[in-house]
């Protein structure tokens, strides 16, 4: 159709330009002046649509597409067509973009797409928060200029890509980072980074879980099978045996109290909820443990019950409580010298809540062990500890139980003279009977 208006047009132009050179060498000055004026008005025709494509393809909007006449409207609709086929292919591409985003934005893993020169092209939120990458003033900047890691250089360089690097100690991200590369394309790459800081914790605190475990039993075994050797190899008298065997006697205990404590937490770690509650009457309670503090102490201490919320009782597990108070009153009595006096406490606190708390007159707690006190094994003088009977893991299991009956654990202490350990118990958990 283009094709035809040009060479109607060329024919035209071509008659008139003919017909003007023919009148000229003729000297008529009529037909001269009507070719003329057709040849004035053609080129103003192509000026004014020229004006009109310039000034449409300056604003560009498809809604403003001019109307012209003949080769004009042509030229007109096939730029709008063209222009059309391209928005529409914007629109599309946009779509598969955000598509793709939103789907590396929904993997569990952070993206990074790298070019083959390492350079950013691009990161997903996740990956940004990961790496320390900021979108988009680190497009096109090398990855390792971003995060600097001597291991992650090396793995990038190395181009063994079939494991994954676990990178620690990432300079200003203080998290532990999981990168793996995946090739794609011709020579364009992925970094999955994946977080696993508290992974990386868990692992660490299971090891240092299985080594504290061992240690803490291979000490009485190994005086066990001593002594076992020596009873076999080393006639004794009667005395002398009665000595071994006490000694055995407190290394198996000590071993039987470990794996005891053991298996409480991991029944406390392994159950979300405690297993019976019931309404515990308090009074009974309190005097039990009066009494086993008594028993402990051997008359080394003097122990008071203040009793100030009789009619408080408290709705829980009556083992799980029993053993979380039983440990604060056995630590009490353990770590106070002879003379000292022990307080075991239940009082109401504001808002309906109650308190059970154990003071002592020991030598109290420097404050930077507070904190980790509740570890497993955590102990101020290790030697103390053992001497006194004591695991190391009392005051986790007190921990874990308190936090299966909603109830707060403090601790204050004053080094020099003692320490109150308490649990509060919310609203919910306390009961009232006349
Ligand atoms: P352990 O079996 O060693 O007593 P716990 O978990 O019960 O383990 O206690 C952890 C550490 O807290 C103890 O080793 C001890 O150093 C400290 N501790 C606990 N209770 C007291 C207390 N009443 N006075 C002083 N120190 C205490």
């Amino acid at each position: 159709m283009a094709g035809l208006w040009i060479r109607v047009g060329l024919t035209v132009l071509a008659i008139v330009l003919f017909a003007l050179l023919i009148q000229t060498a003729a000297g008529g000055r009529v037909a001269f002046v009507v070719a003329f004026g057709c040849l004035v008005i053609w080129v103003v025709f192509q000026l004014w649509h020229l004006q009109k494509l310039n000034s449409w393809l300056g604003d560009f909007r498809l809604a403003k597409t001019p109307r012209g006449l003949g080769t004009w409207d042509i030229l007109y609709s096939a730029i709008y067509r063209l222009a059309k086929s391209y928005e529409r292919q914007q629109a599309q591409l946009k779509t598969s973009l955000e598509s793709f985003r939103s789907a590396t934005e929904a993997m569990p893993d952070g993206v990074i797409a790298l070019d083959s020169h390492n350079q950013v092209t691009y990161a997903s939120d996740r990956a940004c928060r990961h790496a320390g990458i900021r979108v988009p003033a680190d497009y096109g900047r090398s990855i390792l200029n971003i995060l600097r890691h001597p291991g992650f250089a090396e793995y990038l360089e190395g181009k063994v890509w079939d494991q994954p690097v676990v990178l620690r100690n990432v300079p200003t991200l203080g998290r532990v980072l999981q990168i793996q590369v995946v090739p794609y394309g011709q020579s364009d790459r992925l970094a999955l980074t994946r977080d696993i800081t508290q992974i990386d914790k868990l692992e660490t605190m299971r090891q240092d879980f299985v080594a504290n475990v061992s240690h803490e039993l291979r000490t009485p075994l190994t005086v066990v099978s001593g002594y076992v050797e020596t009873l076999q190899a080393i006639p004794m008298d009667e005395a002398q045996r009665n000595q071994v065997l006490q000694t055995m006697g407190q290394q198996t205990a000590r071993m039987q109290a470990l794996i005891d404590d053991l298996l409480t937490l991991s029944k406390l770690e392994s159950e979300q909820r405690p297993s019976s509650e019931i309404t515990i009457h308090m009074s009974d309670m309190l005097s039990r443990l009066h009494h086993d503090a008594e028993r402990l102490s051997r008359g080394a201490h003097q122990v008071v019950l203040q009793n100030q919320a009789p009619s408080l009782q408290l709705v829980g597990d009556a083992q799980e409580l029993a053993s979380a108070f039983g440990n604060l009153v056995s630590n009490a009595v353990r770590y106070t010298p002879t003379g000292g006096t022990i307080t075991i406490g239940w009082e109401a606190r504001h808002g309906g809540q109650a308190e059970f708390w154990v003071l002592d007159t020991g030598p109290g707690i420097e404050s930077q062990h507070i904190g980790r006190l509740t570890e497993r094994f955590y102990r101020i003088d290790k030697d103390r500890s053992r001497v006194t009977g004591g695991t190391g893991l009392g005051l986790a299991i007190v921990k874990h139980i308190a936090a299966r009956h909603e109830a707060r654990l403090d601790i204050e202490s004053q080094v020099g003279q003692g320490s109150r350990f308490s649990l509060l118990f919310p609203e919910r958990r306390v009961s009232q009977t006349a």
